[in-house]
């Protein structure tokens, strides 16, 4: 059992700048979500500390031990892919056993291993079939019993979800996190998908163009993020937006005076940020606004505002409304949050 520190990490392919001075410290036995859209550079930085790939520049430590110059399989470490990278023509048992044979471990300490991981997956009726008879579900947990059992120091999860249909997705990440715990591995989940994150992590680490934009608990970045883009990135719908300006202590829009705090900025140019859950439409609301959409969710309706003009979005509505209907709506003055305009960092 380890945690795992990456100091300084830079890589380039050619001109492209994927990874840009990452330095990030997992507790060991932590779980942790990098998370980030599509390109950010999430699974070339697992592939850096897997082995598969080398960085330009930085260190990569599993506990007090360096290991960014050893080959993959002498790392301690065991990654997981999207796809599942299951040999076809293996049955189950013999995909399970094989990390161990590589490893020159011995028969009766295999069998055990397998009876244990099989147990532990609810695979132990499937050790005779092959992947393609199996279910994708299944298929995923062949490939995350496959790192198991060579009890790593390391998981490297590179989303191995996202082939999966949303009902199985929910489940299996509740499975995975809860198998994480029962193992005290320390883990590094990759996804794109930050209700994945925010149901999965001890901490997110979310990357955006190669950097690490913020790190801290599913409730720091949902609470307290430090950036537009780590505003709009967490939370689902995203944070409304809103252009904004503070003048002789009012801010326009909505007219509430403003502490002092933020008159550094008076003049100059200001973005506000108010989450869609934080809003109430409700009769006798001290802002007017009219109608412009409403989309049912099942069990709320996201309705879609035009407050002079100013475009906000307000979830957890409990009726629906039409366009063009004139409403009221509230919000607590604390849930806004403060951003510069010219580079998204919060104002505070
Ligand atoms: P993510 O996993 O976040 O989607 P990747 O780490 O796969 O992102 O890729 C980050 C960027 O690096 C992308 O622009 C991708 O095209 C590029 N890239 C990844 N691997 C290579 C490679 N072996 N050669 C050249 N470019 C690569
Ligand atoms: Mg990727």
């Amino acid at each position: 059992m380890a945690g795992l520190t990456l100091k300084n990490i830079c890589k380039s392919f050619g001109d492209l700048k994927v990874l840009d001075d990452i330095s990030l410290q997992l507790e060991d036995g932590e779980l942790l979500v990098l998370l980030g859209p599509s390109g950010c550079g999430k699974s070339t930085l697992l592939r850096l500390v897997a082995g598969l790939e080398s960085q330009d520049s930085g260190e990569i430590f599993l506990g007090d031990r360096r290991i960014d110059h050893l080959l993959p399989r002498d790392r301690q470490v065991a990654m997981v892919f999207q796809n599942y990278a299951l040999y076809p023509h293996m049955t189950v048992r013999k995909n399970l056993a094989f990390p161990l044979k590589v490893a020159g471990i011995g028969r009766t300490e295999t069998e055990q291993r397998i009876t244990r991981v099989a147990g532990m997956l609810g695979l132990t009726d499937k050790l005779r079939q092959k992947p393609g008879q199996l279910s994708g579900g299944q298929r995923q947990r062949v490939a995350l019993g496959r790192a198991i059992i060579r009890e790593p120091s390391l998981f490297l999860l590179d989303e191995p979800l996202s082939n999966l249909d949303a009902d199985l997705r929910a489940r299996m990440r509740l499975e995975i996190v809860k198998l994480q715990k029962k193992l005290s591995t320390t883990t590094i989940h990759v996804t794109h998908d930050q209700a994945e994150a925010l149901t999965m992590a001890d901490r997110i680490a979310l990357l955006c163009d190669g950097k690490l934009v913020q790190v801290g608990t599913p409730e720091d970045l949902y609470r307290n993020p430090n950036s537009i883009y780590v505003a709009e990135f967490i939370g689902s719908p995203r944070m409304n937006i809103v252009e904004a300006a503070v003048r002789e202590n009012i801010l326009t829009p909505f007219g509430l005076p403003v502490a002092e705090y933020y008159l550094e900025s008076e003049g100059a140019g200001l973005k506000v940020g108010l989450r869609p859950e934080a809003i109430e439409i409700k009769a006798g609301g001290e802002f007017r606004a009219v109608v412009n959409s409403c989309e049912y969710l099942g069990e709320q309706y996201v309705v879609g505002l035009a407050y002079g003009d100013t475009q906000l979005v307000v979830s957890g509505n409990r009726k629906p409304y039409q366009p063009g209907d004139l409403v009221t709506f509230t919000f607590d003055a604390e849930n806004l949050m403060f951003f510069s305009s010219a580079d998204g960092t919060r104002l505070r």
